[in-house]
């Protein structure tokens, strides 16, 4: 008989007043094991909300012992690949009827304008594969379609049973519009994530109150911006450590955290001197986050890094010993 993952099994925030976050992927578009693209799974009483789905993000699910079924919900902030690349596998391998997989209906994206696009093109693109593993009669074709949702703009996207997650219209530059930032509400407990923006006074005014603000930083040494043009038009898009001091010292977070830390090669500046920058404005705790790192927001704020909040209850591993 297959295996299949009952509700039962399936982890859920501690309790129904907390607000879990699993920074699944914490990178930038440059390849690298430690750091995957930006995904960050959203967890609170019933619900379970995805937000960006970069590369990789399958497999950090996996490690945190998530099936790939546990979310049907993506919300994307904008359109940079990093952001959205890993949507493509989520979607085709999460139809896959086994204990790792096993989502049972199709994937729901909401985005700004071009998710129609995306879902548009990921029906074609995933039709090869969709034809064979239905004429196996191994899967539903419908669960493989992406249903779009678009949002037009900054204000509530998804509410549902008390979880409320909020567009907040961002500055990434001239020609990434829109783009967005996203403030969580659960509970009385408030995440803001900032995905990619300059200095924002749009975002420090709706990042008050925030339990734990989540920014993305970007620099360069002045070596690397004089010798690599290209360097300097992708540190333009992002916010500077004395940026992210000025953002956290106006928003005053119970934890400030960095994440999507773009340190450009080929001389990349060591995180001592980002950390020192953001300090020259900043003097609260600063944590840089890394892949698989969940915080819990309840009566207090815990971060646990992998190695204690993720495999110690894969749900993976006890689905296939008892099948
Ligand atoms: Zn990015
Ligand atoms: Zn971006």
């Amino acid at each position: 008989m297959q295996a299949v993952v009952k509700e039962g099994e399936r982890p859920i925030a501690t309790n129904d007043s907390v607000l879990k976050v699993t920074l699944l992927g914490t990178g930038i578009p440059n390849p690298d094991i430690n750091a995957f693209g930006t995904s960050t799974l959203i967890e609170a009483g019933s619900q379970r909300v995805m937000i960006d789905c970069g590369r990789g993000t399958v497999i950090r699910m996996a490690q945190m012992g998530f099936p790939l079924g546990y979310i049907d919900t993506v919300i994307l902030s904008h359109y940079h690949s990093d952001h959205y690349s890993g949507l493509f596998d989520l979607l085709m391998t999460g139809t896959i009827q086994q204990p790792f997989s096993h989502r049972g209906g199709p994937l729901h994206v909401f985005g700004p304008p071009g998710v129609d696009d995306i879902a548009e093109g990921a029906w074609l693109a995933t039709r090869p594969d969709r034809e064979i593993r239905v004429a196996d009669s191994e899967i539903d074709p419908e669960h493989m379609r992406i249903i779009p949702h678009v949002y037009t703009e900054e204000g509530v996207v998804f509410e549902r049973d008390g979880l409320k997650i909020i567009a907040i219209d961002v500055d990434h530059g001239e020609f990434i519009k829109p783009a967005y930032a996203f403030r969580v509400e659960y509970a009385g407990h408030v995440f803001v994530h900032s995905h990619d923006t300059r200095y924002n006074e749009n975002l420090i005014e709706q990042a008050q109150g925030a339990d734990v603000f989540v920014h993305e930083v970007a620099a360069a040494k002045p070596s690397t911006l004089a010798n690599y043009p290209r360097v300097k038009v992708a540190i333009d898009h992002h916010a500077s450590p004395t940026d992210v001091g000025r953002v956290f010292a106006q928003t005053k977070p119970k934890l400030a955290m960095l994440t999507h830390v773009v340190l450009l090669p080929p001389d990349p500046m060591p995180i001592s001197e980002v950390t020192s920058g953001i300090a020259a404005e900043y003097g609260g705790t600063v944590l840089v986050a890394e892949d698989l790192m969940s915080i819990e927001i309840g009566r207090n704020i815990s971060v646990i890094p992998y190695h204690h909040g993720g495999r110690g209850h894969s749900i993976i591993d006890r689905s296939y010993t008892e099948t």
